[in-house]
């Protein structure tokens, strides 16, 4: 079926009740049948829910409807987007592995692989940018994966997926891919030769700033079992499950086995069934709600472009963009409803902008109903120095703006109050000789 037909109905036909919304489960575990039951379970024979930080029907739900939505074999949910970054990494290095990334990275993420990961023996080696060449010469014996997002947020870039996918396999290494900003209807990854697809569920497929969540989907391709050096972890005996070996017991999807068995009841970042069924909710009109974020997104991309107050837009459904082409093949010439742009006057004009407007909600989200601003380089890559900034791809000014569901003309006609406000205050600040 098709992506707006999965998104309402995959997952689901029905429960003992027969209620046609997806019911919360509410529940800490499950009863056992018996003691043998009991032990299958734990020993990971026999499917079944049994304690809900590993399982719970809602989450379940969920779970396979974002797995058709990606074309995935499985996969599991988390309590947030950061929660299933982390697990998708942790479940494939241990200390001394290295993994290659592409530099233009969500502010959180940038920060976990350049000052925590370290800490525990593990170093993310950030490509000079997103292409094979600066990626390739990083990867040694000790890569356990390249990772990327498929739109850097808030870079906007597009990565050229089956290329890094080719240069992962060709040295044994699988692709995660961070699918947030595009969401499944725009890019799946897992389609173009990625081999994990990350998703941060709190943004447009919650869609209504409501609800934290994750997901990692697992694409089933990587052939973890001709690696044992590299990957022990999905080769050798798990003392913890009574000597599993991932690889060869669960040979479909022995990643995202391990995702639940380790990353969820080791770690324990679980999704609550509540917050499953909010997003459940914003996954049935996501390719609805998609249409009219990206039609209001080229409105204010065009405005931005051809207002002589703006200096840059950064949006790829520009034909002249230098991801264009990337857009084209990836997103199928649609385009995300994230941008950014800037003004002149550095730092103090991103600010300036972002105090002035009124319609637009100052803070840290996408994907929003509503139209959100923010300004990276004072917020969520605040910790970035500013050369770390300028290979995430955000100038100091940069604006980013996450376009809603709101009638067009008005948010229009609050980017054009702000940008006066921003105009006196440049004239003011270069009057008085500041700048
Ligand atoms: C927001 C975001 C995350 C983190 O997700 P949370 O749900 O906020 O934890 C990860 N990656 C990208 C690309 C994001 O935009």
């Amino acid at each position: 079926m098709r992506d707006e037909t999965l998104a309402i109905h995959a997952g689901y036909d029905g429960d003992p009740t027969r209620a046609v919304a997806v019911p919360i489960y509410q529940t800490v575990a499950h009863e056992f049948i018996d003691a043998s039951q009991a032990g299958a379970i734990f020993d990971l024979e026999l499917p079944g829910f049994h304690y809900n930080r590993i399982n719970n029907p809602t989450n379940d739900v969920l779970e396979r409807r974002l797995c058709a939505l990606e074309r995935g074999v499985g996969a599991v949910t988390f309590g947030s987007g950061q929660a299933a970054v982390t697990q998708a990494v942790l479940n494939v290095v241990r200390q001394g592995s290295n993994i290659v990334c592409a530099p233009q990275l969500y502010g959180a993420t940038h920060t976990f692989f350049s000052h925590v990961l370290p800490r525990y023996g593990v170093t993310a080696r950030l490509a000079a940018d997103d292409t094979t060449g600066t990626m390739e010469p990083l990867i040694d014996e000790k890569t356990t994966a390249i990772f990327c997002e498929s739109i850097g947020n808030p870079a906007g870039n597009i990565v050229d997926l089956a290329a890094v996918a080719e240069l992962a396999h060709a040295h044994g290494v699988p692709l995660i891919v961070d699918n947030t900003v595009a969401t499944p209807l725009l890019v799946k990854p897992l389609t173009h030769g990625a081999d994990v697809v990350v998703h941060s569920l709190t943004k447009f497929i919650g869609g209504h700033g409501t609800t934290l969540g994750g997901a990692v989907i697992d694409g089933g391709s990587f052939p973890w079992a001709e690696h044992p050096d590299r990957f022990p972890m999905f080769n050798q005996p798990e003392p913890a499950f009574h000597g599993v070996v991932y690889a060869r017991d669960f040979p479909e999807m022995p990643y995202i086995v391990r995702c639940r068995t380790v990353g969820l009841r080791n770690f324990g970042p679980t999704l609550s069934p509540f917050n499953a069924f909010l997003l459940l909710q914003g996954l049935e009109t996501l390719p609805l709600r998609l249409e009219r974020h990206e039609a209001n997104a080229r409105r204010v991309a065009n405005y931005l472009r051809h207002d002589p107050r703006v200096e840059w837009v950064n949006f790829c459904g520009f034909a002249d963009h230098q991801y264009h082409r990337l857009a084209e093949t990836y997103l199928g010439g649609r385009a995300p409803s994230v941008l950014t742009f800037g003004i002149r006057g550095g730092y103090q004009a991103g600010l300036d902008f972002f105090n002035s407007v009124a319609l637009f909600k100052r803070l840290v989200n996408l994907g929003d109903a509503k139209s959100l601003v923010s300004h990276p380089a004072s917020t969520t890559h605040r910790q970035l120095s500013p050369a770390e900034l300028e290979q995430a791809g955000i100038p100091p000014e940069a604006i980013r703006l996450s376009i809603g569901l709101e009638h067009p003309d008005d948010i229009l006609e609050d980017i054009d109050q702000a940008l006066a406000v921003c105009q006196e205050r440049l004239l003011s600040r270069q009057y008085a000789g500041s700048e």
